[in-house]
């Protein structure tokens, strides 16, 4: 069986082998490279400097995109907008488009991303949605691309910023994710700055090193939670395989490596990670590497059921947050409370699950 090739997703030099086969000159590969992702036109007839016959050519051996926002979801409080899009073997993935916060300084210019790297996610966090999917398999390049596209098409304005925070774990998919930021930030691609990119990861120690060894010029946010090993496997069960140390070693090395300051992403959850003693590791840690601290008010994911450790998750009460953030401004970290934007139309941070066909 034959399938016919999709064009979104291909590199440069993908796209040269095969223009190649068709016995097209190499130039157009860089055309046809515009064309996907400077321009992101949605039809080879729009490809006005191909000749006509090589369009035709085109049409009838490739298709431009494999994926396709079938519905969207706005919140009437904040103008976070959820996207659900259905990718060529029928599942589903979902992206969110997250608005800048009202009166800051680019407002007008900026447009934020958040988008998945898999169909479900195999890691099961205690307090994410996504982890009750399951995994099913990982995206290609051409589906990571295609959502930041598609939300572009329908917002009408271009994407300035992406967060690699939707469903999934990004460096269980280090090829394609790695294949995707390229494009998204080639110049003659996307053009999306690097510094604008942000990967967010549970924890993999290995992958972490293995990006800061080819050179990655994104930014790199860890979903920490907690610094004490037992509570962190309880959270999440990935800290079996990568420990607490571990993960702070990497992070160690991939600051040493890029000089760029590191996320820590934490979520506070009342009275499991949210006391003075949690207060005192995270401002010791912070003493390896240059890291800021982003502090997340728990989403209740009660809509996927939870038993058990799960069940009793709560989020720690406000005024223990503002707290738990002065403590860390105090100590002279840069501090800051994620908004919960979204959360109405359940599209906060871990709150992301498709349903699956029937
Ligand atoms: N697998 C990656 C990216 C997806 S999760 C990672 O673990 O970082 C993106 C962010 O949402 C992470 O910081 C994650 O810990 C957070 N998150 C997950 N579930 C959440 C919930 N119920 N409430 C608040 N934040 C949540």
């Amino acid at each position: 069986m034959t399938t016919t090739p999709t064009l979104t997703g291909l590199s440069l030099a993908q796209l040269e082998i095969f223009l190649a086969e068709m016995q097209e000159p190499r130039y157009r590969a860089k055309q046809l490279f515009a064309w996907l992702y400077k321009h992101g036109v949605s039809s080879f007839d729009e490809m006005t400097d191909l000749p006509e016959a090589l369009r035709e050519r085109l049409k009838s051996s490739a298709t431009i995109g494999s994926i396709e926002a079938i519905s969207k979801q706005s919140s009437t409080k904040d103008g976070t907008v959820k996207f659900l899009f259905t990718l060529a073997d029928g599942n589903k993935i979902e992206s969110v488009l997250i608005p800048p916060r009202k009166g800051s300084i680019d407002e007008e210019k900026r447009l934020t991303v958040c988008i998945s790297t898999q169909v479900g996610c195999p890691l099961d966090c205690a307090f994410c949605a996504t982890g009750t999917m399951g995994f099913t398999r990982n995206l290609t390049p051409g589906e990571i691309i295609g959502q930041v596209q598609e939300i572009q098409n329908i917002a009408h304005r271009p994407v300035t910023n992406i967060v690699f925070m939707g469903m999934g774990e990004p460096l269980l998919n280090y090829g394609p994710l790695m294949q995707a930021i390229t494009i998204f930030s080639s110049e003659a691609g996307m053009g999306i700055s690097p510094r604008r990119i942000t990967v967010s990861t549970a924890g993999y120690a290995d992958q972490m090193r293995r990006m800061a060894d080819d050179g990655a010029k994104v930014k790199l946010a860890i979903s920490l939670h907690s610094l004490h090993n037992e509570t962190r496997t309880k959270l999440m069960p990935i800290t079996k395989k990568h420990s607490v140390e571990e993960v702070i070693a990497a992070a160690t090395y991939y600051f040493e490596k890029t000089k760029k300051s590191i996320m820590l992403e934490y979520i506070l959850f009342d009275n499991l990670n949210d006391s003075h003693v949690d207060v005192k590791r995270l401002v010791k840690v912070s003493r390896h590497f240059q890291c800021r601290v982003n502090l997340i008010p728990y989403h209740s994911i009660a809509f996927t059921n939870p038993s058990g450790f799960a069940a009793g998750l709560r989020g720690s009460p406000p005024e223990k947050i503002s707290w738990f953030s002065k403590e860390l401004r105090d100590a002279g970290i840069p501090t800051f409370i994620r908004d919960s934007a979204g959360e109405d139309i359940t599209a906060a941070c871990g709150q992301l699950a498709a349903k699956k066909e029937n």
